[in-house]
Parts: structure tokens; sequence; C-alpha cells
């Protein structure tokens, strides 16, 4: 009770300085998880509060987690809810709505409720407990009392017999074992937990100690290799941002499946193991970990307003996933190769297969990376009919070397997209303490270009062709397009399928569609009779032959055409780059500082 006590000082002292939403220092609330059947996959939580006001406590549970952008209705799998006061006597409640369970507290000092919770999902999102391990996603795990998410908490973990660890980015209270506190509950959110006999790593970056939480890499992978090729990862990352904003990191690095988490000061990272042992699957780690690891700057930290403080209940939609997901895609490789752990040519290979891969995808021709970001929540991130839609990864990598190449080239390479970043960082993270808009991410891109970003912005916002062309050259690179035959036709139109119309954003130069004069804004109504959809095209194009003609009944101002349109032979873009026999010294200067050393 002394320990509790000097706690509860402390806790004061320290939200005495965050001002009027500083909480009583008579309240206190403290988790217990305990596993006593890990072979039931059942975690027991039991979630003690005391110095609650007020006749009736809301307590809920968490719909999603945030960083995977997906309703998980963690409700689902809670059971046993029980509410007692401090002496032990019941006390009534009732759902009131699906995550939801109101406890009728009247006077009691302290409430203290109980419940079950089903884990045997292994996955980053998930909970899971079997007899060998823990992995806690605590969103699902713990519940918070509604308007006090703002309220300090501890976790008090018993784990079972034979269990000596548990790795989380969470503070240990002095002197007390296996338990852990949280400011508030979005960091009690933020903080995965895993536990078991997972194997330790160790390193440090600017004074502050980063481990990793290992227990899915063979032995065969050197373990000093893996710990100095993050630090030097976390080094260069660091040095870009230019401060190291946490006071410990932990790499949960766990399972066999795929997929990542990434959180303010750790990250849950599943990856097969196994694939470590070659060089290629240990380089392809490596860029995932620089990934989950840049996101405790990109999307943590600087964020657009709708991520971060979040709404548990329900979809928090933005538009600007291509931002927080596709720049850190991008800063990924750019990372690694500040590093030394990736070589230019590597960068550049990488980059072009991206290209290759994204230009080829039907669904280009539909969706924008900002359309994409709003509709993730329905697709889990990763597309929906991969004929309509794409992956803001693939689409938001590349535009962030669009935009790094737009700024070095307008600044006369006084300045980069790294700028931007800074920017959006001490400015709303650090200065205003929230994310920002739209218009503020543009207006920092915009400020350390110097000048307008029209075009950019454009293809974010639209399907319209980019000419990576005229960006790759700013940095001394030629882009070549070699054209591979395809199977089907080829019509060249970019489209924006909405409300069930289809509009035309662009018809590509020299193609069918152009020299038939269909042109931006037009919108189409019928392929060969049939009413023009997105699939509809697309299976009309795969079956036809070049020379076969499609007929397209359209619109423009109101009045309806008909025309009638001979297909070319499909073809296949295949991307590579060259260096510029003849450079300016500005495109040697660009390319120079973009991939840190000349070709
Ligand atoms: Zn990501």
């Amino acid at each position: 009770m002394i320990k509790r006590a000097k706690i509860l000082l402390f806790m004061a002292a320290f939200l005495g300085s965050l001002g009027p939403s500083a909480f009583a220092a008579d309240t206190a609330m403290a988790f217990t998880v305990s596993m006593p059947k890990p072979e039931t996959h059942i975690f027991h939580v039991v979630f003690r509060c005391d110095g609650l006001k007020g006749e009736t406590q809301d307590f809920v549970m968490p719909a999603w987690m945030p960083g995977f952008y997906r309703l998980m209705n963690y409700e689902r799998f809670v059971s046993n809810f029980r509410a007692e006061d401090g002496e032990g006597r019941s006390l009534p409640w009732e759902k009131t709505a699906k995550s939801t369970w109101r406890v009728v507290s009247g006077s009691a000092p302290a409430v203290v409720v109980s419940y079950d919770v089903f884990g045997n999902t292994s996955f980053v999102a998930s909970n899971f407990l079997n007899e060998q391990r823990a992995f806690v996603a605590p969103p699902g795990l713990f519940m918070f009392v509604e308007g006090l998410l703002h309220h300090p908490v501890t976790v008090a973990v018993q784990l079972p017999p034979g269990w000596a660890r548990i790795a989380t980015g969470l503070d240990p209270v002095p002197g007390r074992p296996y338990t852990f506190s949280a400011p508030d509950f979005d960091i009690l959110f933020d903080c995965p937990m895993l536990m078991g006999n997972q194997e330790l790593a160790q390193f440090e970056v600017k004074g502050v100690p980063h481990r990793m939480a290992i227990e899915n890499v063979p032995e065969s992978v050197d373990r000093r290799r893996m710990a100095a090729d993050l630090q030097r990862m976390v080094q260069a990352a660091t040095d870009l941002m230019g401060d190291i904003p946490y006071k410990h990191y932990t790499f949960l690095l766990i399972g066999t499946g795929n997929g990542g988490i990434e959180h303010l000061n750790s990250a849950a990272c599943a990856f097969n193991g196994k694939s470590l042992a070659d060089e290629k699957g240990y380089q392809g780690w490596l860029s995932y970990i620089a990934h989950e690891y840049f996101h405790n700057f990109n999307v943590k930290r600087i964020r657009p307003l709708a991520l971060g403080p979040f709404d548990y209940d329900e979809e928090n939609l933005t538009d600007m996933l291509w931002v927080s997901e596709g720049l850190t895609v991008y800063y990924e490789d750019v990372v690694l190769v500040r590093a030394g752990l990736m070589t230019p040519e590597q960068f550049l290979e990488r980059m072009k297969n991206a290209m290759t891969r994204f230009e080829n995808s039907p669904g280009q021709r539909y969706q924008s990376a900002a359309e994409s970001s709003l509709t993730t929540w329905g697709t889990s991130g990763v597309g929906g009919d991969r004929n309509t839609t794409i992956s803001y990864y693939d689409n938001g990598g590349m535009l962030g070397a669009m935009l790094d190449l737009a700024i070095r080239h307008q600044s006369a390479n006084r300045r980069s997209l790294d700028d931007v970043m800074r920017a959006l960082y001490r400015t709303y993270d650090v200065g205003k303490k929230r994310g920002f808009t739209n218009a503020e991410f543009r207006q920092e891109c915009e400020r350390a270009a110097g000048g307008p970003l029209a075009e950019a912005f454009e293809y974010a916002a639209t399907t319209k062709d980019v000419d990576y062309a005229k960006y790759f050259a700013y940095a001394r690179l030629k882009v070549e397009i070699e054209r591979q035959d395809a199977p089907g036709a080829y019509l060249g139109l970019n489209l924006r399928a909405a409300d069930g119309t289809l509009t035309v954003v662009e018809a590509e130069a020299g193609s069918p569609a152009a020299g038939a004069g269909l042109a931006a804004g037009d919108q189409l109504l019928e392929l060969d009779g049939t009413k023009a959809t997105p699939k509809a095209l697309n299976d009309l194009l795969a079956a036809k032959k070049p020379g076969e003609t499609v007929k397209v009944k359209y619109a423009r101002a109101g009045a309806s055409k008909d025309i009638e349109i001979a297909l070319a032979k499909n073809f296949k873009r295949i991307y590579s780059f060259i260096p510029m026999s003849a450079p300016d010294p500005l495109q040697t200067s660009i390319l120079k500082d973009w991939l840190r050393k000349a070709l």
C-alpha cells in the first residue's frame, strides 16, 4: 500500500503539469492479468478502479487497433464479465452497446470488474495464448472507463510457471516484477506484450536502449549481425529525423506468418524466421523492420489528424494513408541506403520493380492513392478487387520518390522530403501536439520546394499517369520503358469509378481512346451495348484481340454519343534506369545526395 501511495503521489505530480485535465490523486486504475490454464487460450483479466465518481461506470472494449485499419470487434472474445465493489459484493451491470458494459457502482469506493478473453489467433492485432507463449494485443484485452481514457494505469502480469520474460514498450514499475505502467490508455493500447521465454538481445543508439525479443529465428542466423544492422538502421533513421523520441524501444520479432504493426516505442513484426537464412531473405527482412521502425516517426508522430487521438469505437478514416504508409515504404529503403545496408543499385532495383508491378496492375486505371487510403477499412489495406483498386503501399512509395525529387529539383538541391518530415514532426507533433490537415501537409512540401507541387499532388489524387522520366531525370537517371506483348487488347483510358459512374481521367497520348477523341471528363455509359463498369471493361479488353473494335456510348456535356474504337496491341511496361551520360551539375548533385553516392 505504501508503494501505491508513492506511485500516486508521483503521478499526481506528473499530471499536475498537464493542467486542468489532471486526475485527483485518490483515483487509481490497475489491471491484473493471469493465465491459469494457458492450454485453454483464456486470459483472465481483473480491472480495479478506485475513487471513480458517478452512479454508473461504462467499461468499454475498443473495436480496433491503431495501425491495423480494420474493425476487429474485440468484444466478441470476452466472457464471464463480473463486477464487484472493493469488498467483494456484486454490483449490477448490463450491456448497453456492443462493446459497453455499464456497471451500477453507486457510491462504492472501488469497482472491480473481471472477465475472460479468448485468444487463439497468431496475429499482431490479435491475442494469443498457449502453453509456450502469449501475445497481448492490448485493445483486445484491456477495457477502458468511458471518459477516462487519459487516466494513468498499471498492469501486473502473473506468468504461468516456467515463463520468465515479458517484452513490451511499457515502462516497468520499479520494484514490482512483471508490472508495468502507462500514463494513459492510448499508451497502454499502443504497447503489445510478448510473454514466454523468448530470446533477448540489446543495443544502444545515442545512449537509448533498443531491445530485440526474438522467438522465431533459427540459431544459424547471426544474432550479432541482426543487432548490428538494426543499430545502423536506427542510427540512420534518427539522424535523418534529428531526434530519438522515446526512452526505450522494443522490436518484437515473432510468429511464422506475415504482418507487422508499428507503435510509438515498439513494433510487433511477424515473419518466417527461416527466410533470414539466405541473403535475399535477410535483405527483405531488413527493409520490413526498417519500415515498421520508421513508422515510429511517420504515422505514430507525423500523422494526419484522423490518426490520433483515436476513436476506439469505429473506423478513423483518412485519405492520407498514402502519406503514412506510402512514404514509409519509400523511407524504409532510403534509411537502409543511408545506413549503408542497401546499395543505390539495390534501391533502384526495388523502385523499378515496384513501378513495373504498379503500372501493370489493372486497378491503377481506376483508383487513386487518396481513394485507396479512404477505402482501406473495407479491405484491410491491401486492396479489394484488384481489377479496380490499388495498394497505397506500392503507389505511395513512388509518390514519395516523386515528391522528394521534385523538392530537390525545385529547391536547387537545398532541401528534400527529409526537411518536410522533420518540419512536420517538429511543427505538429512536438510543437502543436496534433496531427496535420491535408492542406498543412501540402504546405510543408511546397515550402520545402519553394513553390507549387501541383503535379505531384495531382498524381496522388487522381489516376493520371506519372511522368517518371521527368522526375528521375532530376536525379540524373533515364527511365527506360520496354514494352512487352501481353494478352488481350489495349484501349488506353484512365478512369475514375465512383457512385456507379465511370469517368475518364485521362486518355493516354497515342492510345486508341485518345485517337477516337475520348477526353477527361467524358462519362462512359455502355461498352458493346452493356453497362460500362470496371469489370465489364477489363473483361472485354481481356477477351478482345488487337484490331477488333468496341462500341462505346459516352456522355459529354449532357449529350450522349456513340463511337467505335479499334483496339491496339496490349503490352506490359517493364521499367529500368540508366544513368544519363551528360548530366548538368544539379542532376549530379541531386543523385549524390539522394542515394549517397554517384552511380
Ligand atoms: Zn506500414
